[in-house]
């Protein structure tokens, strides 16, 4: 059932918006640590239409949840976590208001092509669309670094998700193509061109996480832990020197450092490797950081790694990784130029068959936003 905003609330939305989902091509974890990161836009977008009401109510309706069908509601001022996805709306009215910006109630209607829980954040590009359908409804002196912040509080400060800046940054300011190099420490950033000769691709393994869960909020406590007896404000401050003193910190802090050290040169290493169109280069980065991810922050499942063995497995891509924050989600693969729609192709078809998982292929440079699933 496709009920338009006509259906569902009687007249036309006077707002129609949009923020795209991201893939991250590496620089994982490192957000929450002061770090380096590279996402990319990705065509899949969350819709946003939007009309003010007179009131103070909010009436919402998303197509891509389990209340399919159904109008959940709210009062603004009575903003109440129930852990579910009207969390993301009523955290985005209440950072707004207590930002000090003042609304009225309104009716949305939500659609989305970016898959929910995949690794390719969908939960930025619903606090960030929203966030611009009211900047834009309620004319809100806002910039888009802003609009990025204010994301962030939504999932750290209501919804209880500890996340970095990445996801809402990507989904703000990031372009489809183009590579944004983000110093997560002071938001400086760089947009950095794919090199000709790559063709990317993304597999959604099927396994869906959880940030909000437990696994996440772990990871940062024991950065911040690790920090701590380090005796610097954040892993960003360490540099492949102070390794050797950090591995002596008990299992696992020391190997949750090397990754985010580690992690952190690779991201200046891609970027050189971007600039100079060093496809091997990047191929070796890309699994490097797999490995890391692995072994050292271990974020990784069994079915993500067989989807990265069979990219490793195969002549056509140079290189492959887990992107986002793991425990499930997705595969950012660089395939040789050319091949990527029959290389993803195959790759999904043996992973299907060997993990009885149903895969989905996006291709992140395709003009389309549609998702082909297997
Ligand atoms: P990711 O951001 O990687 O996709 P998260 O767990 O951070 O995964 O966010 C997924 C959650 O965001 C969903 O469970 C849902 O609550 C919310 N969400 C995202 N997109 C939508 C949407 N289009 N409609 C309703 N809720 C959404
Ligand atoms: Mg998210």
């Amino acid at each position: 059932m496709t009920s338009s905003f006509q259906d569902l609330y009687g007249h036309l939305p006077e707002t129609v918006v949009q923020a795209p989902g991201r893939v991250n091509l590496i620089g994982e974890h490192t957000d929450y640590n002061g770090g380096f990161v590279l996402p990319m836009a990705i065509p899949q977008q969350t819709h946003i239409e939007l009309r003010k009401r007179q009131d103070q109510r909010v009436r919402a309706f998303s197509l891509n949840t389990d209340h399919r069908g159904e109008i959940l509601e709210y009062e603004l001022g009575h903003e109440d976590r129930r852990k579910g996805w009207l969390d993301y709306l009523q955290g985005v009215t209440y950072v707004l208001r207590r930002a000090g910006h003042s609304l009225t109630g309104f009716e949305v209607r939500i659609t989305s092509e970016v898959p929910l829980g995949s690794g390719l954040s969908s939960s930025a590009s619903l606090d960030v669309s929203l966030l611009r359908a009211l900047r834009q409804a309620f004319s809100l002196p806002l910039d888009d670094v802003q609009i990025a912040l204010l994301g962030q509080q939504v999932e750290v400060d209501f919804v209880g998700a500890p996340v970095g800046v990445m996801d809402p940054m990507a989904a703000s300011i990031a372009g489809v193509g183009v590579a944004l190099f983000l110093d997560t420490r002071d938001l400086r950033f760089e947009r950095v061109p794919l090199p000709p000769g790559v063709d990317p691709i993304v597999i959604n393994s099927g396994v869906a996480h959880n940030h909000s869960a437990g696994d996440y909020r772990v990871r940062r406590a024991e950065c911040e832990r690790a920090a701590e007896l380090l005796g610097v404000k954040q892993l960003r401050d360490l540099t492949e020197a102070d390794l050797p003193r950090a591995e002596k910190l008990p299992d696992p802090l020391g190997r949750r450092v090397r990754h985010i050290v580690t992690e952190n040169a690779r991201v200046l290493a891609t970027v050189e490797a971007l600039r100079t169109g060093d496809l091997p280069k990047l191929g070796t980065l890309f699994y490097a950081s797999h490995d890391s991810q692995r072994l050292d922050y271990e974020v990784s499942v069994p079915e993500i790694d067989l989807l990265v063995d069979l990219g490793r497995a195969d002549p056509d891509v140079y290189g492959a990784r887990l992107t986002g924050g793991g425990f499930g989600g997705s595969v950012v693969m660089l395939a040789r130029e050319g091949t990527g729609v029959a290389v993803a192709a195959r790759i999904a078809k043996r992973y299907a068959d060997q993990s009885g998982q149903r895969p989905a292929i996006l291709l992140p440079q395709a003009s389309s936003g549609t998702l082909s699933s297997r």
